[in-house]
């Protein structure tokens, strides 16, 4: 057993295995398919399929499939694929809610027929403005006290679709002057003459979340039902149920804090309206903290569970720092992902001193500490390109990179310096002029010379365009506000680059570099191909390289 699993929640459950309560350990993770899955349920996966795996037991992936109005068969599909690909199974097959349909059904009835359950014929509206306040009782609703007999009969024709959506709800029948809401008489049945991506039109009317979800749980024999705290009130009703059907098995609620990311929102609604409104480019824009979005971005499922794990699991509300994620990310892609070198915004070096028709082929290392990972050739000749940004005209004192008469190491290749700027009519500069120092090679460098700093760069000759994404932060504040989503965007949460990246790169079986200087990147795996190379920025390096301020 890993020695991380001291939560409150793997505690519970030694314990409980311990005492005897249960002998085994079965959980579920319940999505509703309403949406692609976030790194939030990403949290919840890790848990549920993590806690079942450690004490050797199983999860159910169960959908809960009770709304036919947002819910669909693509979100299902997506789902599956994104809980195997975090490298989680479900066994044999995945489970619904609506499966248990009939027998949910059948539970209801019994509700009805011991009392604990009523027909109301107010509106929504209705049954909303009577349910009270925090101080203030609800007050009953007059079709409160309607016999058994004729509950039975218009819940049976509620079911047999002879009114209208909105006519009738079937309530639960507890106490209007709870104190906790919740127990107010919850809608537990409602009408909906929609067609279910799984039923079909068999049903008409559908149950509630509330109904549903301890239902289900004892069916499946979920010994420990771990959910977020926003369910903490629900917990009452959850029991509630169990205790007045005839299930022979009651799971526990337990709850622990949601997954909060800085710089970004974690809703599935918000998501679709990011998507719906064009903010972003799809489900899997790699902008969007959804599964597919980090996949896309170049996260692996073992960054993402990496994540979990630091993240943790407790009783907490709290909003986790957007800098863990990157740190995961780059403690996987440290001593993995082969360095090459790109150049994301080009500045033209013309080598005057050197052939136009002959160039050069030295090699350079996939990785400087893992020689195991071999060379890869590149290639030195008159024409280069260096990063716009790592020359300056007026260099301030510290500046390390290259300025007119200054000298500067070429990663892997020679010392350079630059003796003439090349401007355009409108005075912006479009190509340098320098000198390279032949003695000065690096690996056997005997010319004496100090330059003042390293700069990376890729041959123009041979080197490859390539489409670069630049990603960012999606939101310009850690904490953006729901109702002020569009406000708070970041305008520069994409830039796109039109670069230069060396050809082995995109020849390379590696979907996974680090450009030196720049960060990591992912060939998109869409989009990439060695023709049309397209990469993703997955993360920025610790010592993030950012031009000096001047
Ligand atoms: P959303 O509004 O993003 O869809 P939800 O809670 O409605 O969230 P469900 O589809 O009902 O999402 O979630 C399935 C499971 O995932 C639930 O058990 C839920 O508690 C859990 N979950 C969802 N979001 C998070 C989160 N941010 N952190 C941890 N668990 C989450
Ligand atoms: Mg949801």
């Amino acid at each position: 057993m890993p020695d991380d699993s001291s939560d409150f929640i793997r505690h519970r459950i030694r314990q409980d295995l311990a005492e005897g309560v249960t002998d085994t350990v079965v959980t579920r993770f319940p999505p509703e398919p309403n949406g692609y899955l976030t790194i939030g349920h990403a949290k919840s996966i890790c848990l549920n399929f993590g806690v079942a795996e450690e004490f050797g037991g199983r999860t159910y992936l169960r959908f809960d499939d009770t709304n036919p109005l947002k819910e669909s068969e693509e979100f299902v599909a997506a789902i599956q694929r994104d809980v195997a690909w975090l490298g989680f199974s479900w066994g044999e097959t995945a489970t619904f809610a609506s499966d248990y349909f009939d027998a949910l059904y059948g539970f209801a009835e019994q509700l009805v027929e011991r009392g604990k359950a009523y027909v109301d014929s107010q509106s929504a509206e209705e049954i909303a403005a009577t349910r009270g306040g925090f101080t203030e009782p609800g007050t009953p609703s007059p079709y409160r006290d309607r016999t058994v007999a004729e509950n039975l009969d218009l819940f049976r024709r509620m079911r047999a679709g002879e009114f209208p959506d909105g006519a009738h709800v079937l309530r639960a029948r507890i106490d209007m002057a709870a104190a906790n809401i919740v127990m107010r008489d919850p809608v537990l049945y409602r009408i909906r003459h929609a067609t279910h991506h799984r039923t079909g039109d068999a049903w008409c009317i559908y149950p509630m979340y509330d109904f549903t979800h301890c239902l289900s749980d004892a069916l499946e024999g979920i010994t420990h039902s771990l959910c977020t705290l926003e369910f903490e009130n629900n917990r009452e009703l959850y029991d509630w149920v169990l205790d007045n059907v005839d299930v022979n098995f009651h799971p526990p609620q337990i709850e622990f804090s949601r997954l909060n990311l800085e710089f970004t929102v974690m809703s599935t609604r918000f998501f679709r309206q990011m998507v719906e409104r064009g903010h972003v480019a799809g489900w899997d824009d790699p902008r969007l903290p959804t599964i597919s979005g980090l996949r896309r971005r170049g996260y692996t499922p073992e960054m993402i569970r990496d994540f979990c794990r630091r993240v943790g699991v407790t009783k907490q509300e709290n909003r986790v720092a957007m800098e863990l994620l990157d740190f995961c990310a780059r403690q996987a892609l440290e001593d993995t992902a082969p360095r090459a070198m790109a150049v994301l915004d080009p500045l033209p070096v013309t080598i005057v001193n050197y052939a136009s028709d002959a160039d050069e082929t030295l090699a350079a290392p996939w990785h400087g500490k893992h020689p195991e990972m071999g060379t890869r050739p590149i290639t030195f000749g008159r024409s280069l390109a260096i990063e716009r940004a790592d020359f300056m005209e007026e260099p301030p004192r510290k500046f390390r990179r290259l300025s007119p008469g200054g000298l500067v190491r070429l990663r892997y290749g020679y010392v350079v310096r630059c003796d003439e700027v090349v401007r355009n009519d409108a005075g912006d500069v479009i190509e340098l002029r320098c000198t390279y120092f032949p003695e000065s090679k690096s690996g056997s460098d005997t010319s004496g010379l100090k330059p003042k700093g390293v700069i990376h760069w890729v041959s123009r000759q041979s080197g490859r365009a390539a489409t670069v994404r630049v990603y960012d932060r999606l939101f310009s504040v850690p904490a953006p506000a729901p109702e002020n989503m569009e406000a708070e965007l970041n305008p520069a949460s994409l830039e796109v680059a039109e670069a230069i990246v060396e050809p082995a790169v995109a020849a390379a079986d590696a979907e996974r570099f680090q450009f030196e200087r720049v960060g990591y990147f992912f060939k998109d795996p869409v989009e990439h191909s060695a023709e049309t190379p397209v990469f993703n920025r997955i993360v920025t390096l610790r010592d993030s390289y950012r031009p000096e301020a001047t």
